[in-house]
């Protein structure tokens, strides 16, 4: 696998690791959830960066996946993966991984981490796997203090698309200042329902003071973000993870684009 081009500067980053695939979890319909241990050197990340994952016959295009978990002694990672229709490496994923397979990860990447020197409020906003390194940046805060004023509102179009409330709920009973809430977009039910755009100011009337992390889609980011700023939400202080469709090989052009 080659360095691939991005508009950042990878620092750090190492190439085609060995993984193992210790467990595969549904989570909704289109969703599941890899935990990949190393079969041999690890990786090192940040809550919050991604990784890219390949087939070990190196057939397959490879493609970027967020790491839901902060780092860990035992090394293991674990990635939260849409199916999309289509779609070849998410297929591969979904339906021909099995079990004690291997893959292989080269990372890490990104820049969607947190300021371990900011204390302030921090709200998180999610959609689909993109709650993946929202929950990674979760896991960090649990960790570091207990997760102080830290908010993360997961958007989901019916209940079934709602995942890991378990978790969310386990930490929430533990850690007073963490919330997290769910919403419908696309069936009635408990409120809040409808749109995170829309719903935001009901919830927030100031983000000045907020570190703001957004993932998932590119529209989804793109809504979230106008919103947030409209509330106040402050440049350098509003991180976004979009998980844009990559096209393979990555040519000049489109490496330009990502810089704009
Ligand atoms: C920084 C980053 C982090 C990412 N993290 C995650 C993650 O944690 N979990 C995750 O599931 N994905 C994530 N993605 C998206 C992932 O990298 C792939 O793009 C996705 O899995 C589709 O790859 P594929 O090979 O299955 O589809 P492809 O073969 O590339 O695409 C097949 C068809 O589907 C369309 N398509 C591709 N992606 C999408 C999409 N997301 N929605 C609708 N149509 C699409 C394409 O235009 C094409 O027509 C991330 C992307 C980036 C850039």
């Amino acid at each position: 696998m080659s360095t691939r081009q991005t508009a950042e500067t990878i620092v750090g980053a190492v190439d085609d690791l060995e993984y193992t695939v210790l467990a595969r979890t549904p989570h909704t319909p289109n969703i599941i959830e890899l935990e990949l241990a190393p079969a041999g050197e690890r990786l090192s990340y940040r809550s919050g960066q991604y990784v890219v994952i390949g087939d070990p016959d190196r057939a397959l295009p490879v493609r970027s996946y967020s790491l839901a978990n902060a780092p860990n002694p035992s090394g293991r990672i674990n990635v939260l993966v849409t199916e999309v229709p289509g779609g070849e490496m998410s297929t591969w994923l979904h339906r021909g991984l099995r079990i004690g397979d291997r893959v292989l990860v080269s990372g890490p990447y990104g820049t969607f981490v947190a300021d371990p020197g900011a204390d302030g409020p921090v709200l998180c906003l999610a959609a689909g796997s993109g709650l993946a390194p929202i929950r990674a940046l979760a896991e960090d805060a649990v960790r570091r203090a207990g997760a102080q004023r830290f908010t993360v509102l997961f958007s989901a179009r019916t209940q079934a698309d709602v995942m890991n409330m378990g978790r969310f709920a386990s930490w929430q009973r533990q850690y007073p200042g963490l919330r997290f809430v769910r919403t419908l977009t696309g069936q009635a039910g408990e409120p809040p329902l409808g749109r995170l755009p829309g719903l935001l100011p009901a919830l927030f009337g100031d983000l000045c003071g907020h570190e703001v992390f957004i993932a998932g889609a590119p529209g989804f980011v793109a809504d979230c973000a106008r919103a947030a700023r409209g509330l106040g939400a402050r440049p350098g202080h509003l991180h976004t993870e979009e998980f844009f469709h990559e096209p393979w090989p990555w040519s000049a052009p489109v490496a330009a684009q990502g810089q704009q």
